[in-house]
């Protein structure tokens, strides 16, 4: 069924044109007719139409003007015009205003105006689809980069017309790439289009959601009237991207780091509006992802947003700036020291020592975390060695590893090459692994921790319980222990939720062999609760905090 407009004030006309479009539709068409532009442009503004039939002399005048509203009220529309004479110049100014076709009344039979509404509307539907196409996001449906400068210039402008401010906000998803590598294009595809629906529930109709690439996205939000407003719908989207999402049997989570700048309050022209936003989404990745940050004054002179950070990182590993402190780990048992784990620091030059949470997930997306982490394995094992010969009983070191160190496909060669130089006994090495692992459960990461684990190294599967870490990975994954997230660690004996799940996974633990350390143990009350329930071993500061090499050796020191 074709709905179409007839907006023509000569009742006759009218009738006739409705006799014609029977004649060639038959009863597939509905028509409304209107006798004025505004009584027309009001219907269009409820109800949607396929084809408008615009009549060029009505007594408001005024038709060629109008033409440009009608687009937008009624975009997937296109418009013919009705003319009484026969005039080149005015057709030529009708396609031009927008119009689709040019008819001239007592020339057009039934057949032809038939055809070219026929025409018309394909006509229309291909350059809707060509507009689809270069300016939307062929993934997503949201604005492409392209459409976003577009719509940035035209929203400065009406603020500056307006008197109004709007705001622009980065987002760049954390540890995509992992994902990404690990399960294919198609799951991050899935993931994407995910996110962009989530992001379309969070904003206006007046609002542009925008993929810029990649997994960078821009959301523009117009009118607005306080910054409060601007952080509600910034936590919004974090919080709804949070929520688990399931793409080819595999649930998966993803968070975003998202930066915000106000035009004009603190971004005087579009240029700086980019600027600032870039800035203070990197900040956001450098507190750790999952959070939003406002755009500060100063902020691009930290010295490490992220083009500059690849730089930095590799210099840092030039320059011999990375260094490790060490977090003892005790036997809740025998009380004795069993171990250390190594955690990176950096000594920043100009700002001092740094935390891996600051730079980690940054050197995770742009690869840095490859040569960086085989310096942390490097030093971790040479210095386990030196607490070997040193004579301390059981000196193991744990070290962290990040999803991509996995997939750079020699990690078990590399391990065996640092063992091999650092003449460690396997077994006091072991590894740390988050559950960006646990997703990929994959042949080749099977595979691999397979291979490691057939050299001697011991594998724990970290953080345990701070995200969507399934029961089922403890027994396709070849590892020895887990370590309780510290999250979980926090409230107890006093959550009454938090005291079942560890109890639970301690058991669980045991009946699977494993061995249960638990982390971020700070309270006598934590101790005991652990103690009592049969934890095997414990790491927090209630031992100590992760320390320079030496310091913390006399915490090993005092236990033998
Ligand atoms: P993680 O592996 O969970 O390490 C434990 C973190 O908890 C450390 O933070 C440690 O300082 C902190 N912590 C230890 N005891 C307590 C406590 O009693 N209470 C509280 N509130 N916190 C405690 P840190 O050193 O900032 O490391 C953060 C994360 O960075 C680590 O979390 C690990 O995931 C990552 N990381 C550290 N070093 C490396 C590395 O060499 N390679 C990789 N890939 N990741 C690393
Ligand atoms: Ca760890
Ligand atoms: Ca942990």
């Amino acid at each position: 069924m074709i709905k179409l407009l007839l907006v023509e004030n000569d009742q006759n006309e009218a009738l006739r044109i409705s006799k014609m479009l029977k004649e060639g539709l038959q009863n597939q068409f509905t028509l409304e007719q209107r006798p004025s532009v505004s009584e027309a442009l009001d219907l269009v503004q409820r109800e949607t139409f396929q084809a408008i039939i615009l009549d060029l002399h009505l007594p408001e005048g005024q038709s060629f003007e109008s033409i440009p509203q009608f687009i937008q009220y009624c975009p997937g529309a296109p418009i013919l015009i009705l003319s009484g004479i026969e005039d080149e110049a005015q057709a030529i100014h009708a396609v031009k205003s927008g119009a689709q076709d040019y008819l001239i009344k007592g020339q057009t039979s039934s057949s032809t105006l038939c055809r070219a509404i026929r025409y018309a509307m394909e006509r229309h539907r291909a350059t809707q689809r060509i507009t689809q196409l270069a300016h939307y996001d062929h993934l997503t449906g949201l604005a492409n980069r392209g459409l976003f400068y577009e719509r940035l210039n035209c929203a400065v402008a009406r603020c500056n017309r307006n008197d109004m401010a709007m705001a622009l906000m980065f987002l760049d998803l954390d540890h995509f790439k992992a994902i990404n590598d690990s399960l294919g294009h198609e799951c991050g595809d899935s993931l994407l289009k995910t996110v962009a629906t989530r992001i379309k529930k969070c904003i206006r109709e007046i609002d542009t959601g925008v993929r810029l690439g990649g997994d960078e996205f821009a959301i523009l939000l117009e009118q607005i009237i306080s910054v409060e407003d601007v952080a509600a719908v910034a936590q919004r989207i974090l919080q709804l991207l949070a929520q688990p999402i399931i793409v080819n049997h595999h649930q998966l989570q993803v968070t975003g780091s998202l930066g915000v700048t106000i035009y004009p309050w603190d971004s005087a022209n579009p240029q700086e509006l980019l600027s600032h936003a870039d800035a203070a989404m990197y900040r956001a990745k450098a507190q750790g992802g999952n959070n939003y940050q406002f755009y500060t004054a100063g902020m691009k002179t930290a010295g490490l947003d992220g083009s500059t950070l690849e730089v930095e990182l590799s210099r840092a590993l030039a320059k011999k700036e990375f260094l490790l402190h060490y977090q003892p780990q005790m036997n809740l048992r025998t009380k004795q020291i069993i171990g250390m784990e190594a955690l990176l620091r950096w000594h920043h030059p100009y700002q001092g020592l740094i935390g891996p949470n600051q730079f980690i997930p940054q050197a995770e997306e742009n690869g840095m975390i490859i040569p960086i982490g085989e310096w942390v394995l490097r030093a971790a094992s040479k210095q386990a060695k030196y607490w070997e010969k040193q004579g301390f009983p059981s000196p193991h070191v744990a070290v962290n590893l990040s999803a991509r160190q996995i997939h750079q496909g020699n990690l078990p060669a590399l391990i065996q090459d640092i063992l091999k130089r650092s003449h460690l006994d396997p077994e006091n090495l072991k590894l740390e692994l988050t559950e960006t692992f646990l997703i990929q459960e994959t042949e080749e990461t099977i595979k691999t921790l397979r291979e490691l684990k057939a050299m001697g190294v011991h594998l724990y599967i970290d953080d345990f319980g701070a995200g969507y870490a399934s029961l089922r990975y403890l027994k396709s994954f070849p590892i020895d222990g887990i370590k309780l997230d510290q999250s979980l660690i926090q409230q107890l004996p006093h959550s009454p939720n938090d005291a079942a799940i560890v109890q639970a996974v301690i058991t669980l633990g045991k009946n699977l062999g494993l061995q249960v350390i638990a982390e971020g143990v700070e309270t006598q009350e934590q101790v005991d609760f652990l103690e009592e329930h049969g934890c095997d071993a414990m790491q927090g500061y209630w031992i100590a905090p992760p320390l320079p090499a030496n310091e913390s050796a006399h915490h090993m020191v005092q236990t033998c």
